[in-house]
């Protein structure tokens, strides 16, 4: 049994292929400071599951057998929702399959007409630096509840994040105690 010790960040992609090794981790997203730029709300204490497994694929005798890396991962994310405009715990869920090729011209060649998406082989390859690009991507153009909350109110304020909501006055309370006041 081989038992090479894996860097994500400095992943040697053709022998984690070589191995069918995988790598399972939990990374805070705070980390990931394009990702952090990209969405709306503190994301302290939110993380990513991820899990990366190699394996090479025999296409025909005698020929180098293929480089595949599998990336799968799932987070939340907040985001501000479209809808109701308060802010929305966005999942986001990664499932994507890697072909690396030896250089920049067959990659080039063969994204074309490849399903897959098409990488160039390295020594030292980022895997964190593609899950940051694939999280950034699978964030949705027009982020929404599943189901906003019915009004603004105190009580439906997600107790996860205990960040600046409470300074917000409801505006509804606010017309109530007017109407009160008015009509005595
Ligand atoms: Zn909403």
């Amino acid at each position: 049994m081989a038992h090479t010790e894996f860097n994500p960040r400095h992943l040697l992609v053709e022998v984690f292929a070589n191995e069918g090794a995988s790598l399972q981790q939990v990374a805070p997203l705070a980390q990931m400071e394009r990702l952090v730029e990209s969405v709306q709300g503190s994301v302290e204490g939110l993380n990513v599951q991820w899990r990366a497994q190699g394996e090479t694929r025999v296409q025909r005798y005698g020929a180098k057998p293929q480089v595949w890396l599998h990336l799968q991962a799932s987070a939340h994310v907040p985001m501000t929702c479209q809808r109701c405009l308060s802010e929305a715990s966005i999942p986001l869920e990664i499932d994507q399959s890697y072909r690396f090729v030896a250089t920049e011209n067959e990659a080039l060649d063969e994204d074309e007409d490849s399903e897959e998406d098409i990488l160039v082989l390295s020594r030292d390859f980022d895997v964190l630096e593609l899950l940051e690009d694939e999280l950034i991507m699978a964030l949705p153009p027009i982020p929404k509840h599943d189901q906003c909350p019915q009004a603004p109110s105190f009580e439906a304020a997600d107790d996860d994040f205990s960040g600046g909501e409470q300074a917000k006055p409801n505006p509804f309370a606010v017309l109530q105690k007017l109407k009160r006041e008015g009509g005595t």
